[in-house]
C-alpha cells in the first residue's frame, strides 16, 4: 500500500481506535487519521454505567491508549473535531468548522447515540442520557446529590443505572412500559431474574408505565407523572430508552441504510472506498446469513479489525457470535449469541436458577442453541459460543444437567 494513501477514521471511540492500531499492526505506513467529536481519547463506554459511575474506576483506565501511544504509531488524533459532510466524488469529509479532509479510504465508526424521550419536561436540568464519560460524571454527581432517583427504562443501561444508584443509597423507582425489564432482549424466562435481582435491592419497580410528563419547578425536574395520574417524586431523572444508529452522514452521502449502515461480512458499503463497523454497521453476518447490527463493546473491539484488514486488501470476514456482558449488585453476566425479538422456542436453564448461579440457553425450533447467557457462572463462555456457533440440535436433558460437561454437547 502507498505511503501516500490516507486512511480516514470518523469516530474516535473503542471502533475507531482499535481500526486504526490494526492499520498499524497490519504494516500500513501510509497516513491514519482519526477524527472524533469527543474531546477526551478514545475510550471505552461499558464502565460509565458501572465501575466509572460508582466511582470506583478512574477516568485513564477507560482510555484505549495513552495520549502518547498515537505519536508513537503515527496516528493523527483530530478530537473535539465533527465531520458534517461526505463527498464521495471528491473522496474527502468535510468538518464544522468548514475544514476538508481527504482519504483514499474511510471507515465509518460513529457509533450511536442515546433515543430522546419525546415529552414534556424532557428537557428539564436534572434529565440525564448516558453515552459519554461526561454524562456518566453528571449522573454521578446527581446521584451523590440525590436521595430519590427515578429511571425510565429498564434496559440494560437502566438497569446498571439503578443498581449504581441503589449501591449510593438512594431510593429508586425504576419505570418500564413492558412488563418486565429487557422483555425483547431476554423473553419472560430470563427477564424474570432481573425483575427479582432489583426487587431484592429495593428498587421500586413499576412495569406497563406510560410517562406523561417529566414535572419540575425552577427548570429543574422533580419526578415523573404517569398517564395514569400516578406522580413519583424524584430529584433526578435518568432515561435509557434504548439507541439510535448514527447514520445520517452516510444517508446523506447516499449510501444504504437499514437500522445501520449496510456492509457486507467485509464491512465494506456498496462504496468500495466507505466501511464502517461498531454500533453504527449493520454488517452481514455469514452464521446467521442476514444483516445484523451489533450494540455491543466485544463487536466494537473485533468488527474495526477485521473491517482494517479489509480496507487493506486482505481476505477476512467477521463472522464472530455476538457477546455482551453487564455487571450488577453481585451479578455478573455473558451472554453470547443472536435471538431476535420473540425468536425462539424455549429457554432451558443449567444450574441454580433462584440463587442466580445457572446457564440459560435459548432454543430454536429445531432445538438447536441460539444464544446462552451464564450468570455467576465463569470459564463457560468459549462452550456457549460453540455450541452457537455448531447450529445442531442439542440433547435438552444434557444440556440442562450440569454434571455433563457442555464440550461433550458441542456438535452433538
Ligand atoms: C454506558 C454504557 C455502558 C455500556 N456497557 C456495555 C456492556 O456492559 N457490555 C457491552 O457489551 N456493551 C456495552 N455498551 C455498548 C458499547 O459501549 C458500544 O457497543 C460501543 O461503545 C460501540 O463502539 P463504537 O466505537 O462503535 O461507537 P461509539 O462508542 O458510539 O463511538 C462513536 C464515536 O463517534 C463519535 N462521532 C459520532 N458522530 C461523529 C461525527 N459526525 N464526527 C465525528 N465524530 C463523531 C461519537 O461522538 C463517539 O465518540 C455500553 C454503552 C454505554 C453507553
Amino acid at each position: 500500500m502507498s505511503k501516500d494513501a490516507t486512511y480516514l477514521i470518523v469516530g474516535a471511540s473503542l471502533g475507531g481506535a482499535k481500526a486504526a492500531e490494526t492499520l498499524r499492526a497490519a504494516g500500513f505506513d501510509g497516513q491514519v487519521t482519526l477524527i472524533g467529536q469527543e474531546t477526551d481519547l478514545p475510550y471505552e463506554r461499558p464502565a460509565l454505567s458501572k465501575d466509572y459511575l460508582q466511582g470506583k474506576a478512574k477516568r485513564e483506565s477507560i482510555y484505549v491508549h495513552p495520549r502518547e501511544w498515537y505519536d508513537e504509531h503515527s496516528i493523527t488524533l483530530r478530537l473535539g473535531a465533527r465531520v458534517v459532510g461526505i463527498d464521495r466524488a471528491q473522496h474527502e469529509v468535510t468538518l464544522e468548522d468548514g475544514d476538508r479532509a481527504g482519504y483514499s479510504k474511510l471507515l465509518l465508526t460513529n457509533g450511536s447515540s442515546p433515543r430522546p424521550l419525546r415529552l414534556p419536561g424532557a428537557e428539564l436540568d436534572g434529565v440525564h442520557y448516558l453515552r459519554t464519560v461526561g454524562d456518566s460524571d453528571l449522573i454521578r454527581a446527581a446521584i451523590a446529590e440525590s436521595s430519590r432517583i427515578a429511571v425510565v427504562g429498564a434496559g440494560w443501561i437502566g438497569l446498571e443505572c439503578a443498581a449504581a444508584a441503589r449501591l449510593a443509597g438512594d431510593e429508586v423507582t425504576l419505570l418500564e412500559a413492558a412488563e418486565l425489564p429487557l422483555l425483547r432482549v431476554l423473553g419472560p424466562e430470563v427477564a424474570q431474574v432481573f425483575a427479582a435481582l432489583h426487587r431484592d435491592h429495593g428498587v421500586d419497580l413499576r412495569f406497563g408505565a406510560q410517562i406523561a410528563e417529566i414535572t419540575g419547578s425552577g427548570g429543574h425536574a422533580d419526578g415523573v407523572r404517569l398517564a395514569d395520574g400516578t406522580r413519583i417524586e424524584a430529584d433526578a431523572v435518568i432515561v435509557g430508552v434504548g439507541i439510535s444508529p448514527n447514520t445520517g452522514l452516510a444517508e446523506a452521502a447516499g449510501l444504504e441504510v437499514s437500522n445501520g449502515v449496510r456492509v457486507d461480512a467485509q464491512l465494506r458499503s456498496a462504496d468500495p472506498d466507505i466501511s464502517a463497523a461498531g454500533d453504527v454497521a449493520s454488517a452481514f453476518h455469514p452464521l446467521f446469513g442476514q444483516h445484523i447490527r451489533v450494540e455491543h463493546w466485544a463487536n466494537a473491539l473485533n468488527q474495526p479489525q477485521t473491517a482494517a484488514r479489509a480496507m487493506l486488501g486482505q481476505d477476512v470476514s467477521y463472522d464472530r457470535v455476538p457477546y455482551f456482558y453487564s455487571d450488577q449488585y453481585d451479578l455478573g453476566m455473558e451472554y453470547s449469541g443472536y435471538v431476535e425479538p420473540g425468536g425462539y422456542d424455549q429457554v432451558v436453564f443449567r444450574g441454580d436458577v433462584g440463587r442466580r448461579e445457572f446457564v440459560a440457553f435459548w432454543l430454536g425450533s429445531g432445538g438447536q442453541v441460539l444464544a446462552g447467557m451464564n450468570v455467576n457462572v465463569w470459564d463457560v463462555n468459549d462452550q456457549v459460543q460453540a455450541l452457537v456457533r455448531s447450529r445442531q440440535p442439542v440433547d435438552q436433558a444434557a444440556l440442562r444437567n450440569p454434571d455433563i460437561p457442555l464440550e461433550s454437547l458441542i456438535g452433538s
